[in-house]
């Protein structure tokens, strides 16, 4: 289904289309085509039409409806639905339904939009091509023998393959940017605290994100507007905060910089595209010029001591005894063993025993503790830099979508993220617009980065990039 997020609700508002109309449709498409993409780990069918049914008998008694009135919605498989499994891509929570259901899915449903599915991922958010989910990897639908991105490769994948106008994802160093960029949609990582974390499973709790995917940047905020807010439930929720969907697309007088250290390294298309953004930026009116934000160099060393750190910490939790997998052992330290042994993949292990290391005794102070430093360093670094300039931009990923099963090696998976990754340990809001393509037609996204809740701003350059995108070289979804 070609239509947007906001073209549906108008139509479902005005009683043009009902709900489930929309919902028929949408489900159609997943089954008959998500077999060759591998978006879903779960189609909650019944549910949704269910739903839609319901927001159909309001609308018949002249209810006003939500700003996503009928609009279909795909999760990202580590945000929790009451009732539904939530596996995080992981074999250690199979079974496991969750009693109760994330905040922002509740505001979601309030808005009435319409849960569709959950989406495959990196297990516990872990990776970037979304082939670490214990399931089965998610194919790129521009092009199915590339990786979608990651780790919300699923949700990026339904958005692109027009399974639902909206997914939402997580976005840790870049797991709503990075898959954006690769699958040609718009993806939005808020500011550290504008959306509630509660009811997602935590990876890294002082860098996860949840956000909006969606094909253009209207729907994104649209998505955003709704998902944005306090929540007593989540202690670092911001007070009072909220986003208010309304930007302008104006650029002009603008002063934007492009971050030095992000443009070493990239692909030669992606350089390209950066030009093509910078001079029609100027175009547009606006200044844009070089600036260096030196610390960023260390964001990705940082960041793999802090979020492994934290996740070691967060899964402690998964025991054998708690939730979904349990492998019976003699007693229950062997519990423990085995079940996290069979549980968890290869590269959860290996983030677990990194973290663990660099918490012990004796080397936190060289390792966690300078990595915090680090963290500050980078702050004071962005905070410099928005004091000159209004905006950053830089690439989203340093290369396009890469092929399934051609990163081997994990450090060379860890640099897909050397751009979104600050973003995460400053707290501040960064989104990805596709802006052009390499000659072979994949997608590359341009990366608007802005001061903590500078969303507005944010927008309005995306909204501006976007009107000067180049149009895809190739169709955006071959079936056939
Ligand atoms: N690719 C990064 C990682 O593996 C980021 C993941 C994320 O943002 N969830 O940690």
């Amino acid at each position: 289904m070609d239509l947007g997020a906001q073209e549906i609700a108008d139509l479902v508002k005005s009683s043009k289309v009902s709900a489930t109309q929309v919902v028929e449709a949408h489900l159609d498409e997943i089954s008959r085509y998500d077999s060759r993409v591998n978006a879903f780990l779960l189609v909650m069918a019944e549910n949704a039409l269910e739903q839609a049914k319901r927001i159909d008998v309001r609308r018949s008694k002249g209810e006003e409806l939500g700003p996503l009135a009928g609009v279909p919605i795909a999760l990202k498989d580590n945000m929790a639905v009451s009732g539904f499994a939530t596996t995080c891509g992981s074999k250690i929570l199979e079974g496991w339904k969750p009693p109760y259901t994330a905040t922002a899915v509740k505001r979601l449903v309030a808005a009435d939009a319409v849960l569709i599915g959950k989406t495959n991922l990196d297990e516990f958010a872990m990776g970037s091509s979304t082939e670490n989910s214990a399931y089965f990897p998610t194919k790129n639908p521009i092009d199915p023998t590339k990786v979608p991105g990651g780790s919300s490769g699923g949700s990026a994948a339904s958005v692109a393959a027009r399974f639902t106008p909206i997914a939402i994802g997580s976005d840790t160093g870049g797991s709503i940017r990075q898959p954006a960029s690769l699958c040609g949609i718009v993806g939005v990582k808020p500011t550290y605290g504008l959306v509630s974390r509660y009811g997602l499973v935590a990876f890294a709790s002082s860098l996860d994100q949840i956000g909006p995917f969606a094909r253009n940047v209207q729907d994104a905020a649209l998505a955003l507007q709704v998902l944005a807010g306090h929540d007593d439930r989540d202690s670092t929720s911001i007070p009072g905060s909220h986003f208010d969907n309304s930007f302008t697309d104006r650029v002009a007088g603008l002063r934007i910089g492009v971050i030095q250290e992000m443009t070493t390294g990239i692909s030669g298309a992606v350089e390209h595209t950066l030009n093509d953004a910078i001079a029609f930026l100027r175009s547009m009116g606006a200044t844009v010029e070089a600036v260096s934000i030196p610390s960023t160099t260390y964001g990705l060393s940082a960041y793999y001591l802090i979020a492994p750190a934290e996740a070691s910490s967060n899964l402690s939790r998964f025991d054998g005894v708690r939730y979904g997998l349990r492998v019976p052992g003699a007693d229950i330290t062997q519990t423990y063993e085995q079940t996290r042994a069979e549980g968890f993949g290869a590269e959860v292990k290996r983030r677990m025993m990194l973290g663990t290391y660099a918490l012990s005794a004796g080397y936190y102070d060289a390792l966690y503790g300078r990595a915090q430093k680090v963290r500050t360093l980078i702050l004071d670094d962005f905070a410099k830099a928005y004091g000159a300039y209004d905006v950053l931009i830089s690439p989203t990923s340093p290369t396009v979508a890469f092929g399934l099963g051609d990163k081997t090696d994990p450090l060379a998976m860890y640099m897909a993220d050397v751009c979104t990754i600050p973003s995460n340990l400053a707290g501040h809001p960064a989104m990805s617009v596709p802006f052009g393509c390499d000659e072979a037609g994949l997608p590359i996204g341009i990366q608007v980065l802005a001061p903590a809740m500078g969303e507005q701003i944010m927008f309005s350059v995306a909204q501006s990039l976007q009107n000067g995108a180049a149009k895809p070289a190739v169709p955006v979804w071959r079936r056939d």
